[in-house]
């Protein structure tokens, strides 16, 4: 274990601070996914920088001296919309993207969080949450809805806009749009909202307001309080969730429990686009981790591309970042293959990780150091992991035209029809049928790999 301060930007001081080690373990929360799609490239680059951070701090002050949290948002209104376009339970789509969550950050090399609280399964400590902030005044019941009230009195460690900078009056003068009217100020938020009759059975919760369900931000205070405590570490997250998300856990974790600070450090990583452009299912140009991995590129690339600039500057995906990260990484792996394992990482890179994980310098260190440090240091950052794995990949990526003709219930023409309609139904964007081909002929052993030119080859098991 090395003692090495760590320096992170803090977006709530606006400067880059020392991490204070208190007596008890670190905490670090981190907002999880709101499970109603599979995870795209940009939600992968956030749970990847803090694993990144998780690690280091592990490294640092040890396994136990650190306590990580990543919720699972499965109530929320986009789940339901969801759930009625896909013909399925609330739970059914909760649990088949929470599923593909695991998998999708698993293949990425991003270690479990200590504990990964469901919002569902937390719905008491969040009504006592909001009884308490209708208590002290903060907020309000108003037509079945319970509101924060932005306006209310500021606390010992507390004001609304404290993060963002935004502030109350802002709000009501950039208003456009018209404000509900069960809301006093253009700035209050929901804390609690009634569920439509005709609502899914498992998204909706008994409440003193009705039945109904939590808002999204109010979980995140519930659930992180519960398990780090009133004031704890670090919070972590996207930099599109500074406001309103941030901004409002603050408020409503500083009043419910008046003398408390909530998080010290406010940790934002930055944008992903592709190609330049902001990502979007109507552009076309929508990247999830599991097109990547049918494509066969390795978790350790996918990892090291999203590593490749500063957590908090905004990163372009391109073909040219990939195949440059794979390059690189083949490197690294060619000059690490006879070489003993280590445990000690390169001093620059640990430096470099340190100093507000700056993750440029930690990579121009890690081509520069020893072989033997090489390795360690790769593990820290999780891009080199498993050695066997990347050079099955390898092999992968060298036959990539070879056909691997070994016994199969299916013959090589049934194979090529099924590789043929699959082709099709991608075309016409029926991914559901796309799967349903791939998973008929994995049942028969037959394993489709997707080209990055579009091909399709196969091999059998
Ligand atoms: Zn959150």
């Amino acid at each position: 274990m090395t003692e090495a301060p760590i320096y992170l930007y803090n977006s709530l001081t606006k400067h880059k601070d020392p991490l204070i080690k208190h007596e008890q373990p670190i905490g670090m929360y981190v907002c999880g996914p709101t499970v109603y799609n599979r995870p795209h490239i940009g939600n992968a680059r956030s749970v990847v920088v803090y694993d990144v951070l998780y690690r280091v701090l592990c490294h640092v002050y040890g396994k136990n001296g650190i306590i990580y949290v990543r919720n699972i948002t499965d109530v929320d209104d986009k789940i339901n919309e969801a759930a009625i376009q896909r013909h399925c339970s609330i739970q059914q789509l909760t649990h088949e993207v929470t599923q593909q969550f695991h998998e999708d950050v698993a293949a990425l090399g991003c270690v479990s969080p200590n504990h990964e609280p469901r919002a569902t399964e937390h719905i008491a400590e969040i009504i006592a949450m909001v009884e308490r902030l209708i208590a002290s005044g903060h907020a309000y019941e108003s037509d079945q809805h319970v509101l924060f009230d932005v306006t209310a009195p500021a606390t010992d460690h507390w004001h609304y806009g404290m993060l963002s900078g935004r502030a109350v009056e802002d709000q009501e003068a950039g208003a456009r749009i018209a404000v509900e009217s069960y809301k006093r100020n253009p700035g209050d938020f929901v804390l609690w909202k009634p569920a439509d009759a005709q609502d899914d059975p498992s998204s909706r919760f008994d409440s003193p307001w009705g039945v109904g369900r939590p808002g999204w931000h109010i979980e995140c205070s519930a659930m992180s309080t519960k398990y780090l405590g009133v004031n704890f570490d670090i919070h972590g997250g996207g930099a599109d969730l500074k406001f309103p998300h941030h901004e409002n856990e603050i408020a409503q974790s500083c009043c419910a429990n008046p003398h408390s600070h909530y998080a010290r450090m406010w940790v934002h990583n930055g944008f992903l686009t592709v190609n330049g452009e902001k990502m979007s299912k109507s552009l076309g140009n929508f990247i999830t981790v599991k097109d990547l991995l049918d494509k066969n590129v390795a978790g350790e690339a996918i990892r090291f591309a999203l590593l490749s600039a500063h957590y908090a500057k905004p990163l372009d995906w391109n073909d040219k970042l990939l195949d440059d990260s794979i390059k690189q990484l083949d490197k690294l792996y060619a000059r690490i293959k006879n070489v003993p394992q280590s445990d000690v990482p390169e001093p620059a890179v640990l430096e470099a990780l340190c100093h507000d994980l700056n993750m440029p310098k930690a990579m121009a260190a890690l081509h520069q150091c020893h072989d033997t440090q090489l390795q360690a240091s790769g593990a820290l950052l999780g891009i080199i992991q498993n050695y066997e794995q990347w050079e099955k990949y390898r092999i992968f990526r060298a036959d990539e035209s070879k056909k691997i003709t070994a016994q199969s219930t299916l013959s090589h023409e049934e194979i090529e029809g099924y590789i043929a309609q699959r082709k099709v139904a991608k075309a016409e964007r029926n991914w559901a049928e796309a799967d349903r081909i791939r998973a008929l002929c994995e049942a028969h052993g037959v394993i489709l790999m997707d080209a990055a030119d579009g091909s399709v080859t196969y091999s059998v098991t």
